[in-house]
């Protein structure tokens, strides 16, 4: 327990101690309930596909699938809940190391527009299937100063998103264009669900979702923006959110180029 403050109000280099102190152990108590809080939301989400598994298993080991569907049935929401919960065990090893530092960025220089154009074909038979419209605009002279396969994930985890959270038939807006002598920026827009306004603060903190009950079914884990924050913040970069609900969101990732030598 951290709750002892000190008190003292006096004006002196005691009293300012004191008052250093204070703000320290209210730090120290955040931080301590920010864990708590990442710990107790690690195991809620490791919990619930672990509940489906065992349940499902149980139902098969018991002989009490009647049918051949019914078993195929209940081997493919196994199947399913074994793999989110692999989703998010790389996710939050990922995160850990990201935020950790423990493995390093590796950076070089990037063709960043060839990344993008890789990244949009994984996606081509998801976004013919939802007959999205994606049009894409990249500026192919930019080189980033990043790692690639960072690079390539934080693209991975926004193109996700805006194809998930958009409805059928709706569009995908892929640009990347010069902000800066120095910067480089990747817009990324659709024209889906969006995020009420008041909520766009809190996107990037670990398995913040709008609608929890909800994006949590679509199969997302929650980590995918805390993932894509820390890259970008890694690099020395800025994301910016914007969103209209029901209009559709705008994530706009801004990232240093590789400065020519004179
Ligand atoms: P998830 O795995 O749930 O998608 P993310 O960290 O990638 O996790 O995103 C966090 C939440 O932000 C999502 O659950 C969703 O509610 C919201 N979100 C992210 N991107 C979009 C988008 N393009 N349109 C609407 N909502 C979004």
């Amino acid at each position: 327990d951290y709750g002892a403050a000190i008190s003292v109000r006096t004006d002196d280099e005691i009293g300012r101690l004191a008052q250093a102190f204070n703000q320290m152990a209210d730090a120290i108590a955040k931080e301590d309930e920010r864990k708590r809080e990442f710990l107790a939301n690690v195991s809620h989400e490791l919990r619930t596909p672990l509940s489906y598994i065992k349940g499902y298993s149980e139902a098969l080991l018991s002989g009490l699938a009647r049918t051949k569907e019914e078993e195929q049935s209940h081997l493919r929401l196994i199947h399913r809940e074994t793999e989110r919960m692999e989703r998010l065990v790389r996710d939050l090893l990922d995160l850990a190391q990201l935020e950790g530092q423990s493995v390093p960025l590796e950076r070089a220089p990037v063709a960043f527009a060839q990344v993008i154009e890789d990244v949009m074909d994984m996606y081509r038979p998801i976004i013919t299937q939802k007959r999205l419209t994606l049009t894409c605009d990249l500026d192919y002279e930019l080189i980033v100063d990043g790692d690639a396969d960072r690079l390539e994930q934080v693209v991975r985890n926004l193109l996700d998103n805006a194809i998930r959270y958009t409805p059928e038939g709706g569009a995908v807006t892929v640009r990347l264009s010069r902000f800066s002598d120095t910067e480089g920026e990747l817009v990324i827009r659709d024209t889906g669900k969006g995020i009420p306004k008041d909520q766009l603060p809190l996107l990037g903190q670990r398995f913040f979702r709008v609608d929890r009950a909800r994006t949590r079914k679509e199969g997302g884990t929650g980590l995918g923006l805390a993932i894509v924050k820390q890259i970008v913040a890694l690099h020395g970069g800025a994301i910016q959110f914007d969103s209209d609900l029901g209009q559709g969101t705008t994530v706009s990732v801004r990232l240093p180029l590789v400065q020519e030598e004179e």
